[in-house]
């Protein structure tokens, strides 16, 4: 791992609670950690991987605003850490995700589009989201996820238990999350 630049903690309240923010800088992204004052040895996290479309703009296409939304209001609540991992469109940039979504307009699924661009249909890494975890201390964690790949790349944290993390669908994504079902493993 290379050199990981680490901010001062702040407070961050937000629409869902109060949360403390740090940043973790890995060479050109930006990761950051919110989590609540009571951290407790077996903490709820979530591994939020960065959806601009969804997180930030309201996007249809998935579920990744709905849930970021749904994660703050329950760790605010029961206490715990959400990571905001900055790996943008499951790692493929927002230039790769937009022609992936172009392509979905011509009709392929998102597993399709990624490979008609030359990219896995997953491309994430989750060696920071450890190390940070190591950072806290943390090294068993109850992990809010729909996501088996998640549960199996955090090789070297005790995950104690799944918090599933489903969300309704709408008519724009609900195929997408059709896709993650079948042919990503989702668990939904
Ligand atoms: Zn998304």
């Amino acid at each position: 791992m290379r050199q990981i630049d680490i901010s001062q903690v702040a407070k961050l309240p937000t629409l869902y609670g109060i949360f403390n923010i740090q940043a973790f800088k890995e060479a050109d992204k930006e990761h950051l950690a919110i989590y609540t004052e009571n951290l407790s040895d077996n903490p709820i996290v979530r591994v939020h991987s960065e959806c601009l479309t969804g997180d930030a703009l309201g996007s249809k296409k998935c579920d990744c605003g709905e849930q970021l939304i749904y994660a703050q209001q329950l760790i605010a609540k029961e206490g715990g850490m959400i990571i905001y991992h900055r790996q943008e469109g499951r790692n493929i940039g927002l230039v790769g995700k937009v022609n992936a979504y172009a392509l979905q307009d011509k009709g392929l699924d998102t597993v399709e589009a990624n490979h008609q661009l030359g990219f896995k249909a997953d491309e994430r890494t989750y060696e920071i989201v450890e190390y940070i975890l190591n950072y806290f201390g943390l090294t068993k964690i109850q992990l809010l996820t729909n996501n088996p790949t998640k549960i199996e790349s955090l090789t070297n944290i005790d995950i104690t238990r799944r918090v599933p993390i489903v969300m309704d669908a709408n008519p724009y994504n609900r195929a997408y999350l059709q896709v993650k079902k079948e042919q990503m493993g989702h668990l939904l």
